[in-house]
C-alpha cells in the first residue's frame, strides 16, 4: 500500500524586507515582556532622525542600484506614532515605491492601535500590511500581561485591518503568563480563522530589565520549556499552513544582546528549524498510520530533506520507531511525499537514484 500526502506550508515568495526599527515609539507603556531595544539592537534616536537617515539609506540603495525590496517598520506601535509621523514614514516609503525600489509597505502595531480612519488614511499613503501584535485571544493571559485590551478587541482589529483592504499579519506570543499550549492551540485557530497572509510566533522569553523577569525572580512566573514550545509550536504550524497562513518567523531574530539578557525561557537558535522539523514529523507520521502496517520507505521532496531529520538528526529515533530509517528515506525531486509498506518498491520518483545530499531549504535575506 502507498500513500502520497503534499506538505501544507503555503508557497512562499522569496521576500526581502528593509527593516526599520522604531523601538517602543508610539507605545504608551511598556508591556510586561517587552525588550524591544535588546531586541532590535538599537538605541533611541528622534523619529525625525530615523526618517532623515532611512531616506538617506534608500537614496543611496537607489543609487547603487540595489534590487527592490519591502519595508516594514517594526519596533513600538506604528499606527499610534505621534503627530503625522506614520504618515510621514508610509509616504516616504511610498516615494522609493514610485522610483522602483520599494515593492510593499508594511508596519506592526497593537491590536488597541488602529482605528478605521488611521488605517484608511495610511492605506491611501500606501501602506499595504499590518501585522498585529495580538499575542493571544485569552482574556486572563491579556490581563495578566498588562496588554490592556480584550480579546475581542484583538479580534476586531483584525476584522478592521482586513476591512481596510489592507493584508493582515497575526503575532502570536506563546507562554506569557498564565498561558498553556492547549490556550496557545485555540489562539492559532482563533487567528486562523480571521485570514491572516502571514503569521509570527514568538514564544516567550524572560529578558533581563523587563517587569516579567520581576514576576519570574519572584516566583510567580514559569515559563514553558523549549520541549513544551516545540510541540506546541509544531501543532500550531500545522493548522495555520492548513488554513494557508505562511508563517514567517518562530522565535526572534537572532541579537548578540538579547540572547545575552534572556534570564528563562524555550531560548534555543534553532527554535524556528526544530518546530517545523516536529511538524513534518507529526504530518508523516499520521500518514504513516493510514498505512496500518507500519512504513517501509519513504520519499521525501528534496525542499524538505534538510529538515526531516530534525537538529542534529534529533527526530531520527521516533522516525525508526515509525519504521524509517535512513536507508529507506530518499530524497527525490517530486513534489509530494510518498510512503509504502513492504513489497510495494521503490517511489517512481526514486527509480534508479543514488541518495542525494540533504540540500537545506533557503532562508530568505530577512524575514522580520
Ligand atoms: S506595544 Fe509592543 S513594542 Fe510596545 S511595549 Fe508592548 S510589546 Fe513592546
Amino acid at each position: 500500500m502507498r500513500v502520497s500526502f503534499a506538505h501544507p506550508e503555503p508557497a512562499q515568495a522569496k521576500v526581502r524586507i528593509w527593516p526599520v526599527f522604531l523601538p517602543f515609539a508610539g507605545c504608551g507603556g511598556r508591556c510586561v515582556y517587552c525588550a524591544q531595544h535588546l531586541q532590535t539592537g538599537m538605541t533611541p534616536a528622534s523619529l525625525e532622525t530615523v526618517r532623515r537617515d532611512l531616506d538617506a539609506a534608500l537614496g543611496a540603495a537607489l543609487a547603487a542600484g540595489r534590487s527592490p525590496c519591502e519595508i516594514g517598520f517594526y519596533g513600538g506601535t506604528f499606527t499610534a506614532l505621534p503627530g503625522d509621523h506614520a504618515e510621514r514614514f508610509t509616504a516616504l516609503a511610498q516615494a522609493y515605491r514610485e522610483r522602483g525600489l520599494v515593492t510593499r509597505i508594511r508596519c506592526s502595531t497593537r491590536p488597541d492601535a488602529v482605528t478605521a480612519r488611521r488605517l484608511a488614511v495610511l492605506r491611501g499613503l500606501g501602506l499595504d500590511m499590518v501585522e498585529l501584535g495580538v499575542q493571544t485571544f485569552e482574556a486572563g493571559v491579556l490581563a495578566r500581561s498588562g496588554r490592556g485590551y480584550a480579546p475581542e478587541a484583538a479580534q476586531a482589529a483584525c476584522l478592521r485591518v482586513r476591512e481596510a483592504g489592507l493584508s493582515l499579519g497575526v503575532q502570536l506570543l506563546p507562554g506569557l503568563p498564565g498561558h498553556t499550549p492547549e490556550m496557545f492551540a485555540r489562539d492559532v485557530a482563533r487567528a486562523a480563522a480571521l485570514g491572516p497572509e502571514a503569521a509570527r510566533i514568538y514564544p516567550c522569553l524572560v529578558a533581563a530589565g523587563t517587569r516579567l523577569a520581576a514576576i519570574w525572580r519572584a516566583g510567580e512566573y514559569t515559563p514553558w520549556d523549549v520541549e513544551a514550545t516545540i510541540a506546541a509550536v509544531a501543532q500550531g504550524l500545522l493548522e495555520l499552513w492548513r488554513a494557508g497562513v505562511r508563517v514567517i518567523r518562530v522565535g526572534l531574530a537572532p541579537q548578540p544582546e538579547f540572547a545575552a539578557a534572556v534570564l528563562a525561557g524555550p531560548a534555543h537558535p534553532a527554535l524556528g528549524s526544530r518546530a517545523r522539523a516536529r511538524a513534518l514529523f507529526e504530518l508523516v507520521r499520521a500518514q504513516a498510520q493510514r498505512l496500518g502496517d507500519g512504513p517501509k520507505g519513504m520519499c521525501v521532496p528534496r525542499r524538505y530533506s534538510g529538515e526531516l531529520w530534525g537538529h542534529g538528526r534529533e527526530l531520527a529515533a521516533a522516525y525508526a520507531d515509525l519504521g524509517l530509517t535512513r536507508n529507506s528515506v530518499r530524497p527525490a525531486d517530486v513534489a509530494d511525499f510518498e510512503i509504502w509498506t513492504a513489497g510495494e518498491g521503490d517511489a517512481p520518483g526514486m527509480r534508479g537514484r543514488e541518495p542525494a545530499i540533504p540540500v537545506t531549504f533557503p532562508k530568505p535575506v530577512f524575514d522580520g
